[in-house]
Parts: C-alpha cells; structure tokens; sequence
C-alpha cells in the first residue's frame, strides 16, 4: 500500500511520524502538514480533546473515531487513561452507545450475520479482511447488559469487549473479530425506529436459530482453526445456558457472562474472605436474581468450597437464590434444572428480598438481578446488623441497575461493608471523613488474561477450573494495602499487568493439566506471554535491511 489508500488504513496510519524522504518513497509527501509528529505528540491532541468533553457520549464517539482512523493511537489513549476511558468504551457509556446505535452511526465495526444469510455463513466470514482470527466474541442482542433485547444495536458490545482484549490483554487488534447475529429483535421501540440497523421481524425461536449457531460455529473453525476462541456475550438466558452445554466439549468457547462473571465474584468473595478472616466454607450466600450470572457465580463458589473440603451438597446448601417470584425453594413449580442444586426446602415464610435477608442470615448478599435498586436502605442496614463485615456486591450494569450505590452501602453499614459493583463508582467520603474505594467488580478483570493465556497455549475446550484458576489468581494479587483501602481487586490502572500475571498463571494451570496444545511448550511463560503481547509502538515502514558480511556491491 502506498499514497493516500496508505494515509487513510487505520492499521498503517502512522505517516505522520514518517520523515521526509520515506514520506517521498511512500507517495504521501504533501498530503501531510510538514511537521513530523510523535505519537506522543498526537497522544496529546487527543487527551486534550477528550477533557473539554463532558457528555460520555460524545466521548464514545470520539474515541470510536480515532480508533477508525489510528487504532494504534487509540489503544495509546486508552491504554495511558484506562481508569477514565473504560467506563467509556465498556459500561456503562457502551449500553447507552447500543440503544443510540442507529442513531450515532458513522462507520460499521464487526461482522453482521442475519437469520437470512443461513446457508451463507462462510462467503460472509470470507469478506472480513483478516485472515488469522484467533478470538471472536459474539452475540445476538438479546439481552445487552442489563438493558435486555437490543436486537443488531448490540453489536458494541462485542466491539467494547474485544477493545479490552487488546488494551488490557495486549491481543492483538487484528486478531479479534466481533460478531452480531441478528435473528430480529422483540424490542417493540426499535420496530417502530425507522433508523434501527437490523431485520425488521420478531426473534427468530426456530429450529432456524440453533441451525444458524451452529453453521457460525462450524463455518468460525472451518476458516480460522479447531482453536479459535469463541466467547458467547449477552444471549438470552435460556440460550446461554444451552449454547455452552452444546459447545463447550466442542469448542473453544465460554460465556462470558455464566463463567467470566463468576469468577471475577468468586475473586471478589476470596479477597473479603481476607479481610473478614472467615473461610469461604463458612459464607452464607444469598443472590438476588437466579440467572446466568447468579449460576454461574454460584456454581463456581461450590468448586471453591469442594476445593477447601466439602462435598457439593454441602456447598450448594450455603447458597441461596431469590428472583422475581421469591426465593427459589422446592414448593415452586418454576425452577428449572439449571437452578436445581440452589432450590432449597422453604426456611419459612418469605415475602421480600428484605425477609429472606433477615431468614437466611447471609453473610454476603450478590446482586445479579439487572432490575435496578433492589438492595434497599433496609437490606443493607439488615446486612450491617447481621455482619460484622457484610458483603454487599451489586453486580447489575451498567450503572441506574445496579442494586445499590457504593454511597449507600458505604454510608448505611457505617464503613463495614465490603462491597462490590459491575460498573464503576467513584470513591466514597463518609461523614467522618473516612474514604473508601469500591471495587469494580466486573468481568474486564478476567476475560482478556483468560483469552490471552487460552490463545498463546493452544487451548482446546475451556473448563471451569481455568475460571477457578483465574479467580484465585486475581485475588492473589491484590495487595493488603489495597485491601485496607476497602478495594477488593487491584486498581483498575492496573489492569494491564493485572492480566498478563493471570495469562501466566492460567498458562502455568493449563500445561500442568494437559490441557494446552501448544507445542513445544514455552518453558519460560512470563517470558514468553511479555513477548507476545502487542504494544503501541508504530511499526517500521521499512523492511527488514541488512548488508551481507564482507560483500561490497557498487552503488546503483
Ligand atoms: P438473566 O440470566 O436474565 O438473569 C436475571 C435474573 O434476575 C433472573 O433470575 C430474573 O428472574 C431475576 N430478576 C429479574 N428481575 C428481578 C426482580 N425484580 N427481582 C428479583 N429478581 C429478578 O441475566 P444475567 O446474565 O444473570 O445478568 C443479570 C445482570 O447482571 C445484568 O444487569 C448484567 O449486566 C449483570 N452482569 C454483570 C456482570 C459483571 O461483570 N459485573 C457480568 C454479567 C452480568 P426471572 O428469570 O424470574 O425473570
Ligand atoms: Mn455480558
């Protein structure tokens, strides 16, 4: 590529750095101002930009921009202001970015994948310009965050969700494929939006919808390997759970919101563990929702207790589910076999969330309901009456579902709390003026380090002890110092090396058990994962150049 086509690619747009005779050979002298610009230099321009801006919005848009133009220096400025710019890219500003998709479009990012193409799935994945996809996160709109059925206006969240396999993982960008299925959608407003992106028609529940799965799938390895990780993303509940029992000894593939979630809780539960000084065996956990993520997190704190000896009957017994009928316990009818080792014989008569609090006695109560403030003043203050140290996560995005503020849980257990959201909360002063900083309790902790050490071992399906592994990784590396500052996961600033320790770990994990087919095995994995991961830093223009050893040519 040369000439303008050269300026203008988001992947070589570098030029500005180019000096004087490249810009010559490279065909792109004076269509640049003269000045030759640093990264940093540009870096600038963009920090100074996105300061003046004040609507998170407009923010989107803009970063969104710059990564059209010159994804190095995007993942520059994101990387140097991860803290500030994820809830941008990531929720909560993403889910608000999904519901104005049609309206604040300037550029298509991903592949679109309809109900219509079956039969074609393969000449679409043909059209995406990369050939060595190792990761593709994909969804079918139907339940983005806590939002529900956004139907093909989901596709940022793929797009956010790869953003962060690269900032905080170091994937590389060209790597990554997002993908949006659209099936058609049950949003009612986005029907009537003449500027909706999707097929106008109702979610498709046919025999069609499974078959259209699994061509992608199929058509996914075909193309790109047996080890191309695929990470499902905010599907139904009913088809989550289905779709990973039907893939996961298939395919390299988890759900990110069953296995991802959970073990960024469990992380969460192990590092208050710490700080309450009990044994995980000995927690009592109440969830509010009874969904993918609460089963998930729920089936994985049982692992983490069968770990530390006990049985799974025992485990299952200290956790408990309440969702929008009540408690799940064996007199309903509405259970279904997912939720069957949490339904319980009825401990009495319960009518709220606030009676089962005050029945079950947790010790930690997870808020997974994405259906707003549910953790009332009441919940909490029954918490703090119960517990020394309660722990109140409120797992729900992006921000207005979840179930309580940090202010709130902060302010009403006078300082005890140990407390956890999905989406982030700015640190808390009290009246005493002791402050506080929450914890963002959110899956970016997990899913990059995981993909980051699943593609570089050759990984084949992905088992729940890797999420085991990673939780227990990540809460190892929380410091007591960050602990004492009432955080339970490391600063999210540091989230890039955060990830890398995990990937090094998991990799560790993932030979030792056999199950990474990477050969011959990098004996040296710190090593080997920091050389692997993908920097910044703009290329060369110029090819590898050399002269031979004691040959003189004669000058042209
Ligand atoms: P889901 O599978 O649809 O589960 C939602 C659950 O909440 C269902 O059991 C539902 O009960 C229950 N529920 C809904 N409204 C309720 C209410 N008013 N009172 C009590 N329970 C209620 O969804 P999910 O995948 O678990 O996600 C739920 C939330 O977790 C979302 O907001 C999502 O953003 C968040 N999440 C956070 C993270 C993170 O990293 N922090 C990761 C994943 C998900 P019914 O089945 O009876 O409707
Ligand atoms: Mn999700």
């Amino acid at each position: 590529e040369k000439g303008k086509p050269l300026m203008l690619n988001p992947r070589t747009n570098k030029v500005s750095l180019a000096w004087l005779s490249l810009r010559q050979l490279l065909g792109i002298h004076g269509l640049l101002p003269p000045k030759v610009e640093t990264q940093d230099t540009q870096a600038m321009r963009f920090q100074k930009n996105l300061k003046k801006m004040t609507d998170p919005l407009e923010k989107y848009i803009y970063l969104m921009g710059i990564q059209e133009r010159n994804e190095r220096l995007f993942y520059r400025v994101l990387m140097e202001d991860i803290e500030e710019l994820m809830p941008i890219v990531y929720t909560p500003t993403v889910g608000l970015a999904c519901t104005q998709y049609g309206h604040i479009f300037r550029r298509p990012k991903g592949l679109f994948i309809s109900i219509k193409d079956k039969g074609h799935i393969r000449s679409i994945l043909d059209n995406w310009p990369e050939t060595r996809v190792a990761a593709v996160v994909v969804t079918d709109g139907q339940r983005i965050l806590g939002l529900g059925d956004l139907g093909v206006y989901g596709m940022g969240i793929p797009v956010g969700k790869l953003c962060l396999y690269t900032a905080c993982a170091g994937i590389r960008p060209e790597k990554c494929l997002p993908v949006v299925i659209d099936v058609g959608t049950d949003n009612e407003t986005l029907l009537k939006d003449p500027l909706y992106m999707g097929l106008y028609q109702k979610r498709d529940r046919t025999q069609a919808y499974d078959d259209l799965i699994d061509e992608f799938m199929e058509a996914v390895v075909e193309k790109y390997g047996q080890d191309t990780l695929i990470q499902f993303e905010d599907f139904g509940n009913h088809n989550a759970f289905r779709f990973l029992r039907k893939y996961r000894e298939k395919y390299c593939t988890f759900n990110d919101d069953i296995q991802g979630t959970a073990a960024v809780a469990l992380a969460g539960l192990l590092a208050a563990q710490r700080a309450v000084g009990k044994p995980i065996t000995e927690h009592r956990v109440l969830f509010l929702g009874a969904g993918e993520a609460a089963l998930g997190i729920a089936n994985l704190i049982v692992m983490a207790m069968m770990e530390n000896g006990m049985t799974q009957a025992e485990a299952q017994k200290k956790i408990w589910m309440f969702d929008k009928y009540g408690l799940l316990v064996k007199e309903r009818s509405d259970t279904d076999a997912n939720q069957e080792g949490f339904v319980h014989d009825s401990p009495g008569n319960v009518q709220s969330f606030l009676d089962a609090v005050n029945t079950i006695k947790p010790t930690a109560i997870i808020g997974v309901a994405g259906a707003g403030r549910l953790f009332t003043p009441d919940v909490i203050k029954a918490m703090a009456a119960l517990n020394d140290r309660p722990i109140i996560f409120a797992l729900s995005n992006p921000t207005a579902k979840a179930e309580c503020t940090a202010d709130d849980a902060y302010a009403l257990t006078d300082g005890r709390c140990l407390f956890a959201s999905g989406s982030p909360f700015g640190p808390v002063t009290l009246s005493d003026g002791r402050v506080f900083t929450p914890g963002q309790g959110n899956n970016a902790y997990i899913f990059p380090g995981v993909a980051l050490a699943v593609i570089l071992s050759g990984v084949r399906h992905i088992s729940d002890t890797v999420f085991l592994e990673a939780a227990k990784n990540l809460a190892e590396q929380l410091t007591d110092k960050e602990l004492a500052e009432g955080r339970l996961y490391p600063p999210l600033s540091n989230i890039r090396e955060v990830s890398v320790q995990m990937a090094i770990k998991v990799m560790e994990f993932v030979y030792a058990k056999g199950m990474a087919f990477r050969y011959p095995e990098p004996m040296d994995k710190n090593r080997f994962v920091r050389g692997t991961v993908w920097n910044t830093e703009y290329d060369s223009f110029l090819p590898d150049t050399y002269d031979w050893p004691g040959v003189k040519f004669a000058p042209l």
